[in-house]
């Protein structure tokens, strides 16, 4: 039996490392020899004073120890121990008279006991059995480490929210927030909006944070996305996070989510420029053509679905070669811009103002009659003429005005407009003409 013993190899127990306290030195050499053949490293000590000097330097896995002991016993050891690490597993060896230290033992939550004399058998079964357990906690750690590991050095902001509460935040998280750990944020009964800055259209504007993080979570929209300005940052310098959230999958019953935060800002620049590129004009910065035409379509739906009043002004640059020849290119490109100003100061914020062409420019105006636009236009002829465009002198314009009929397409529409500023330049320019409603029947014809 004892033979067969000593060839036992678990291989848990080769990965132990273990402290050994017992004061009687034959039994402590006798056990010492045995125990070291099969686990990793052992540590001994001959009171519990030694035992818990050599607990705090080593770190044992286990601590197997003796009760009765000089200096100090073996309960008091492990009362300290426990209150190091309240995770390490001890094992005590009593004998028969230590009843009364065998309670305070219980109550210190020890792992096992052995009788004494000690049966190297016993000895080794427990050990194994707590060399397990050990080293399955010791995985558990690892992997929850591992998993920490890589949420922590994620660039992106990583949540784990129940959404009554924050459970975690990743480093990067934190650390843009200012806090060292979850603990310290919490502490001081911070949420997210603090560092949340609501733009006019923000999903999360107005809402508590638990209110706007689930409406995120549930999900919904195709995308969430929230500006925060982290510590030191002014709100002027909030950057715009797309949200993203998937359910943990967890033994427990309330349900966790894992929450990302991934900074687009410079996708949303890019955007913002792409699309300033594809709708706007480079010299004036109103919009180009291609996107008056979206808007054409747009305010025709709108003007139908609400039976609205729809008109359209187009105008041209009076003699504006003549500009260009005399003054040089620049001289008329400042004109171009000088006039898209006037204008822009002089119209609704609903009018959609766009560069035609080269020195044509047109004004859709929606809820208002071709009365209406005249008397704008009329306005905005006024404001051009008075002005004094520097080296340049003075500079006019000619108008023509139209209002959308139903049924008519859009093409058609813009052809009336078109006619009347034709007429306005034939009858001498710096003028407004207008096709009246009961005329738009001769630009509608099909050809
Ligand atoms: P009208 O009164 O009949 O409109 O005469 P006009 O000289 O204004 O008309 P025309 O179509 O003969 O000439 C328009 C000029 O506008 C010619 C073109 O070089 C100039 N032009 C077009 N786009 C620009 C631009 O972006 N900058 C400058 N400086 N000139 C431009
Ligand atoms: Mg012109
Ligand atoms: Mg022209």
């Amino acid at each position: 039996m004892a033979d067969e013993l000593q060839n036992i190899i678990d291989p848990y127990l080769q990965r132990t490392r273990v402290l050994y306290v017992e004061d009687e030195d034959v039994i402590r050499d006798s056990i010492a020899r045995f125990l070291k053949r099969r686990i990793k490293d052992l540590y001994l000590a001959s009171n519990g004073k030694e035992g818990l000097e050599t607990f705090k330097q080593e770190r044992p896995d286990i601590v197997i120890t003796d009760i009765r002991m000089p200096v100090m016993d073996g309960i008091e050891m492990s009362s300290a121990i426990k209150s190091i690490n309240e995770d390490t597993p001890i094992i005590v060896t009593s004998a028969f008279n230590d009843e009364e230290y065998f309670l305070k033992a219980i109550e210190l939550g020890v792992e096992k006991y052995i009788k004494k004399p000690v049966n190297n058998a016993d000895l080794v079964n427990i050990l194994v059995k707590v060399a397990r357990a050990v080293s399955h906690q010791k995985e558990i750690e690892a992997k929850n480490e591992f998993i920490r590991t890589i949420l922590d050095n994620n660039p992106t902001f990583i949540m784990i929210t129940d959404i009554d509460e924050i459970n975690f935040l990743n480093s990067s998280f934190l650390s843009f927030l200012g806090y060292e750990t979850l603990d310290e944020f919490l502490g001081k009964g911070k949420n997210l909006n603090r560092f949340v800055v609501a733009k006019e259209d923000s999903f999360y504007k107005g809402k508590s944070f638990n209110v706007w993080i689930k409406e995120a979570i549930s999900g919904g929209k195709t995308d969430y996305i929230v500006y925060m300005a982290g510590k030191d940052q002014l709100k002027s310098e909030a950057r715009a996070y797309l949200i993203h959230a998937n359910p943990i999958p967890e033994l427990q019953s309330r349900k966790r989510y894992l929450v990302t935060f991934t900074d687009i800002s410079f996708i949303e620049c890019d955007r913002k420029m792409f699309q300033d590129l594809a709708t706007k004009d480079a010299l004036t910065n109103i919009y180009n053509r291609k996107k008056f035409e979206d808007e054409l379509y747009k305010e025709i739906e709108r003007a139908l679905r609400y039976n609205n009043y729809l008109s359209l002004i187009i105008f041209d640059i009076d003699h504006f070669k003549a500009v260009n020849d005399t003054y040089g290119h620049q001289a008329g490109d400042y004109v171009l811009k000088e006039i898209t100003k006037l204008v822009t100061e002089n119209i609704r914020k609903l009018d959609v103002f766009a560069r035609y062409g080269g020195e044509e420019f047109v004004i859709l105006t929606p809820e208002t009659n071709v009365a209406g636009a005249k008397e704008l236009a009329e306005k905005l002829r006024e404001k051009i003429q008075d002005y004094e465009y520097k080296n340049v002198g003075k500079v006019t314009c000619s108008f023509g005005v139209s209002e959308y009929v139903r049924q008519e397409d859009p093409a058609g529409f813009i052809k009336k407009a078109d006619y009347a500023l034709y007429i306005a330049k034939n009858k001498g320019r710096n003028r407004v003409k207008a096709v009246e409603k009961e005329h738009s029947f001769f630009f509608n014809l099909p050809y």
